[in-house]
């Protein structure tokens, strides 16, 4: 029997709201039984962090998140914490787990509930039932390319230089996230870059080609050009399955393919780091996209799906654990097909439930479904 090790850091606002069921949901599978079970610890970031320590996360749990098998992650931030000095600002505790455990790979999931194909803008039957992932790399590219800078030209005219670059390791390595990634879905990778106007877009193309070849010849590679994509991804967005890019493109991408999905209340994000040489084992943070919404926290209203669903792709990517994440995620499907709604994604003639009451409602569920 496996027993993983979770950090969880609730955070702030309608973080531990929505983290409470994520640990319902622990207890659910190791009350369950069979062959893997949880442990799991907690720390603060955030403001929590701050409050307690002055720091946006201490020492001793940034040790705690390097020594788990997963950290999971709720939200941070809050207008409590507008004035704190930039260096320890919530967001810092964020960044540091980010850095210090290498994060580089960011996998965002469009995934639509066939009770919620009605809430995107897409019709129906081009969003019902879609599943698709994109791995966006997160920490090369033109986010952190040097020079990086604006200069003054002296004929007052200025001149704002980013710099596009990636070096081969860096795109061996995303892309064989995305290929190991596609072997626990429907094996099919679309690598995307604009090769047509970019030297780092040739290079881009060329190291997916030779990693795909010598190491992953049974996923299925497709190439195409990042704009064309975008067209793709709101005209027949299920064609895809994984879709690999890099920083730039990713972070739009991401964006178009969540607005496929209806609301931030609904998703899933992890970020993983390179294998460890000995365990092979990636380390992992797994959060959902929202923030720590100030405006509804403390009311007991908020969606849990999106914490939820980043539970799920832990199970999923971290720990093998298919058949336990299939089941959750038809669960959630399951409770929203009863009509039950958080204000978020409230629809007319649907019934209207709280954080803990979706919660439960899933892990009812999931009682049914694997009864
Ligand atoms: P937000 O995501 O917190 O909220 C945006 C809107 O969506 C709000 O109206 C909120 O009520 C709603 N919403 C978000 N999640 C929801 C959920 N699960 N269920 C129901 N409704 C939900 O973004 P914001 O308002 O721009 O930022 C609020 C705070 O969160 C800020 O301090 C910001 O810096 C921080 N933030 C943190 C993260 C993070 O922790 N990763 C991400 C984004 C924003």
């Amino acid at each position: 029997m496996a027993t993983h090790h979770l950090l969880l850091l609730p955070g702030d606002g309608i973080g531990p709201e929505v983290i409470a069921e994520v640990k319902a949901l622990v207890a659910w599978l190791n009350k369950r039984g069979g062959e893997h079970s949880f442990e799991y610890e907690e720390g603060l970031v955030g403001g929590a962090a701050y409050d307690a320590h002055g720091k946006a996360i201490s020492d001793a749990d940034m040790a705690k998140a390097m020594a788990a098998d997963a950290v999971i992650f709720g939200a941070v931030g809050g207008p409590k914490w507008d004035g704190v000095p930039y260096e320890v600002r919530p967001e810092a505790g964020l960044l540091r787990l980010r850095k210090d455990l290498q994060l580089f790979a960011n996998l965002r999931p469009a995934i639509t509930y066939p009770a919620l194909a009605d809430a995107s803008s897409l019709k129906h039957e081009v969003v019902e039932g879609l599943d698709i992932l994109i791995i966006r790399e997160l920490t090369g590219g033109v986010y952190f390319g040097e020079p990086k800078q604006i200069i003054d030209l002296g004929n007052g005219q200025k001149r704002g230089i980013d710099t596009q670059v990636y070096d081969t390791y860096e795109i061996e390595r995303i892309a064989r996230v995305a290929f190991d990634l596609a072997g626990h879905r429907r094996n099919k990778v679309t690598s995307m870059e604009k090769r047509n106007v970019m030297k780092s877009g040739v290079l881009w193309h060329e190291v997916v080609s030779e990693v795909h070849a010598s190491e992953y010849p049974q996923v299925d590679l497709q190439h195409m050009l990042a704009d064309a994509g975008g067209m793709q991804l709101v005209r027949w967005p299920k064609q895809f399955d994984v879709i690999l890019t890099d920083n730039l493109f990713g972070d739009m991408l991401s964006d178009v393919a969540a607005m496929l999905t209806g609301s931030l209340g609904m998703l899933p994000s992890a970020s993983l780091g390179a294998p460890d040489q000995k365990t092979k084992k990636r380390k992992a943070l797994y959060e959902p996209v929202h923030g720590s919404a100030p405006d509804i926290a403390g009311r007991g209203i908020a969606n849990p799906i999106a914490m939820i669903a980043s539970f799920v792709m832990a199970l999923r990517y971290s720990f093998g654990m298919k058949a336990e994440a299939d089941l959750i995620d038809h669960a959630i499907a399951a409770a929203l097909d009863k009509g039950l709604r958080t204000g978020d994604i409230m629809s007319e003639g649907k019934t209207r439930v709280g954080t803990h009451e979706m919660g439960a409602a899933i892990r009812a569920e999931m009682d049914r479904l694997s009864a």
